[in-house]
């Protein structure tokens, strides 16, 4: 992309930030300087709570109008937030009706039970509802790192527990999610969900954005942003992201100086 796009859309874990902790204050002073130049969207399949300890509360003291062009959207898209009167405030939700999840509650409970994946020593609750998604976490969602990575390395317990729990479901779609973790949605929402409701909010067309991600590889869950025909650039991690930030930036500046 040769001019500045006039959105720029980030993954969250790996992109901007470690998986599930804080970025660093060079992402944080870096993503100030590019709302200078672009509107700027992170979307990720975590909740808001991960946002707001991943990103919002890292960022220095910025002014209202540069934070009116920062979009986020939690649980990829489903949820979209906005600053605006001083606070960060959501815009609209698309959640599971009551029905829809109470049988995916439900059904996936039955399913780890049935295998043998309920596990009894977990740290924090099992079962979570993001009202937009349900998510399965075996070890509970404050299970530590080493802990989760023992639970399945090999995906065959995921894989095995989402297969049965989307013969229940016909209707929702049921996804291997993290480490440990099966996630409940309606179906088709992916990251490119995200990034189509993104052009409704925003009135920014697709070929006016660019998308930088860690998982846009065909297995990845940034892949479908990809395959939507968004400009992409892949990174390897969040420091790889520090030098696309200040490339869109070198350009923005050069632009700025050849039209004056
Ligand atoms: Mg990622």
């Amino acid at each position: 992309m040769h001019t500045t796009p006039r959105l720029v859309a980030f993954d969250l874990d790996d992109t901007l930030a470690p998986s599930k902790s804080p970025m660093d204050p060079r992402m944080a002073d870096l993503l100030v300087d590019l709302l200078g130049v672009a509107e700027v969207c992170i979307i990720s399949g975590g909740q808001i709570a991960q946002f707001t300890a991943q990103v919002i509360e890292r960022l220095p003291q910025a002014d209202a109008a540069t934070l009116e062009r920062l979009h986020l959207m939690p649980t990829c898209g489903t949820q979209y937030y906005r600053h605006e009167l001083g606070e960060w405030q959501r815009q609209y939700a698309e959640e599971l009706t009551d029905d829809e999840r109470g049988r995916a509650l439900a059904a996936v409970e039955a399913a780890a039970r049935a295998l043998g994946y309920w596990e009894a020593e977990t740290w924090g609750p099992i079962l979570e509802d993001r009202g937009s998604q349900v998510t399965f976490s075996a070890l509970g969602q404050a299970a530590p790192v080493h802990a989760k990575a023992e639970w399945d390395p090999t995906n065959e317990k995921k894989n095995t527990l989402r297969d049965a729990v989307q013969l229940e479901l016909p209707d929702l779609e049921v996804r291997s999610g993290g480490s440990t973790s099966v996630d409940i949605t309606r179906r088709g929402i992916d990251k490119a969900f995200g990034m189509r409701r993104l052009v409704e909010v925003s009135g920014i067309g697709l070929g006016e954005m660019l998308f930088v991600g860690d998982r846009l590889d065909e297995d990845g869950n940034d892949y479908p942003v990809k395959r939507l025909g968004v400009s992409c650039i892949a990174v390897e991690g969040w420091e790889d992201t520090l030098d696309v930030i200040e490339g869109i930036l070198a350009r923005a500046a050069g632009a700025a100086e050849s039209v004056a």
